[in-house]
């Protein structure tokens, strides 16, 4: 394997295989096993910083302009001064891609408080860390998946009240996630005390009802607003379906007539069975289907221009 030298920060991409890795970190392109924060690093420390995902397919970001708004509002929320305005920081994501020369797969941008002594509380001025990964998938694995559809199980949800803001403090989310793996499923629905789903511990959480009216969570704290969410809602109301925003029970959930997930990863995602029970027959519907196919139809990848 060819590996750049140490020093070979701006290596064109061409001469970079696309197995080593390259990271971003605090304004320097470096080889993945070079990439380091400080362990004073309230992101390590304090799980004090955001995060996005992206999508890349065909080398193109998929929803960037959704994604950096959000970045923007869960910055907002939590004081975090970003440390570099938007464009710069899509020119990064860019020239990130371009480096890892990765097609399909996942860009990775987490920005932490910053580094100080440990303390609870922060100084006024510090300068936020800013950490890029890209990573490639397998697209004929996602696809497989969508084909087959998913099994979900439900869990109580024990996160905070401000789900909206995408932080890195995943821990409730890591663990039903892990649950579901160990339970042979995919995802976890997560239930409210009042028995209504909220969200996936990685995916905001769809059903279809009997009349063919597609239901999913309305948009408080107590949900993470969904880019991929956002922009399905969008194209299915402009397509004409039938669309309500509102909280649904497990027991709705598990007489839906199909049921599915959606996230920047796993894009619109059958889900055949929840809690070991199927929907409907078993098989992923086929308004998910087609919304799967709405989506992919109009992806919504950044032009040449830039995007929005
Ligand atoms: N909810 C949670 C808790 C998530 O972590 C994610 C993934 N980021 C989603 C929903 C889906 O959001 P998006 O479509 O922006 O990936």
């Amino acid at each position: 394997m060819i590996r750049p030298a140490p020093s070979a920060r701006i290596a064109p991409a061409s001469r970079i295989a696309p197995t080593s890795r390259i990271a971003y970190v605090n304004g320097r392109y470096l080889p993945l096993r070079d990439a380091r924060v400080s362990i004073d690093d309230r992101g390590y420390q304090f799980a004090d910083g955001i995060y996005e995902v992206c999508a890349l397919v065909d080398g193109l970001l998929v929803d960037a302009g959704r994604h950096l708004d959000r970045l923007e509002r869960s910055a907002a929320a939590l004081g975090i001064v970003l440390p570099m305005a938007r464009r710069p920081l899509l020119l990064v994501m860019r020239e990130l891609v371009r480096r890892n020369a990765v097609q399909h797969g996942l860009l990775y941008l987490q920005i932490s408080r910053g580094t100080a002594p440990r303390e609870h509380a922060f100084p006024a001025t510090l300068q936020a860390a800013l950490v890029m990964t890209v990573r490639a998938q397998a697209r004929a694995a996602g696809e497989a998946r969508a084909a087959a559809g998913v099994r979900v199980i439900t869990l109580a949800d024990q996160r905070w009240a401000r789900c909206d803001i995408k932080s890195t403090a995943l821990l409730p989310n890591v663990l039903a996630k892990q649950a579901a793996r160990e339970a042979g499923a995919y995802e976890a629905w997560l239930v409210d005390r009042d028995g209504a789903v909220t969200e996936g511990s990685s995916s905001n959480a769809w059903i279809v009802d009997a009349a063919g009216t597609l239901v999913t969570r309305e948009r408080s704290p107590a949900i993470l607003g969904g880019v991929t969410r956002e922009t399905l809602l969008a194209l299915a109301l402009q397509a004409g379906w039938a669309v309500a925003e509102r909280r649904f029970t497990v027991p709705e959930a598990l007489a839906a007539r199909e049921a599915f997930l959606t996230s920047a990863t796993a894009f619109v995602l059958p889900v055949v069975a929840i809690d070991g029970v199927k929907i409907a027959d078993g098989r992923p519907g086929t308004l998910t289907q087609r919304l799967a196919q709405l989506y992919r139809d109009n992806l919504p990848q950044e032009r040449a221009a830039g995007v929005r």
